[in-house]
């Protein structure tokens, strides 16, 4: 059993321009079509049986319109996240219809969204999220897309753990993308869930990621692949492949993510 907690699908509208775009025209390589019934297909081939699906609200209004369709597309397989973009005010009540309306979790990017996690004006943010259980996960590290920004970089994020000790946090691409010695000198080990995506094809060495899931605490690491961006099958091999304890593969597989998506009630 697999879950992947990081992957990527567009309404079968726009699907086709998301990509384009998104993959800067074919530049980053792209290894499903971008629609849900294309990422079932992927799934299927690397025996992935559920998709957390991080949707990012690049405009304001977009907000709105992500909650609508992740209430469309979610199902046994398909669990879909919401956003929140940061430069609407009055969150509450969204964060609450997000809760009650029975979505997990808000993906947050700070480049795409053009924040800093640490500034305070995503501090009530950060509390409603809290309050209501649910779980946030930050883009981490640095990104294809945006060189040399550093607008998600790793001490950022450990300052929001400091700040509000009950948020739900996952740092997404193994704490930070590209900056992995840097996640395992300072955030591994911290109370921050990491997806593994985008790291296999990308770390310095697998001796590097095997420091780093040693460190980390074994309960907070999920299997996670960044698709349609990473091919789901080739992910979940290098993870078969990976020479651990067969109980934290099980953890990363699908324990760790079962228990975290289950804590939201
Ligand atoms: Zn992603």
């Amino acid at each position: 059993m697999l879950i992947d907690f990081h992957a990527h699908a567009f309404p079968d509208n726009i699907a086709p321009h998301a990509i384009r775009a998104l993959s800067k025209n074919g530049a980053i390589p792209c290894f499903h079509d971008g629609t849900i019934s294309g990422l079932l297909c992927s799934m299927d081939e690397a025996e992935i049986e559920k998709s957390v699906i991080l949707n990012v609200a690049t405009k304001p209004s977009q907000t709105e319109n992500i909650i609508k369709w992740c209430l469309k597309i979610r199902s046994g397989r398909i669990i879909p996240f919401a956003s929140v973009h940061p430069e609407i005010r009055e969150t509450k009540n969204i964060i609450k219809r997000i809760k009650g309306e029975g979505i997990k979790g808000i993906k947050l990017h700070p480049m795409y969204q053009d924040f800093e996690p640490d500034d305070e004006k995503m501090f009530p943010l950060y509390e409603q999220i809290s309050d209501e259980g649910l779980i946030v996960v930050f883009h981490s590290g640095d990104d294809i897309a945006f060189p040399d920004d550093r607008r998600a970089e790793i001490g950022r994020i450990i300052k929001v753990r400091e700040k509000f000790p009950a948020l739900k946090i996952v740092a997404a691409h193994t704490g930070g993308w590209m900056r992995w010695e840097e996640v395992l000198e300072k955030m591994a080990g911290r109370n921050i869930y990491f997806d593994i995506s985008m790291t296999s094809g990308y770390i310095k060495s697998h001796e590097l990621f095997k420091d780093i899931i040693k460190k980390h605490d074994g309960d907070k690491l999920l299997f996670g692949t960044d698709a349609p961006w990473a091919d789901q099958k080739k992910e979940s091999d290098f993870l078969k492949g990976l020479e651990i304890d067969n109980k934290l593969r099980e953890k990363i597989y699908h324990l760790n993510a079962e228990g975290l998506l289950d804590s939201v009630r």
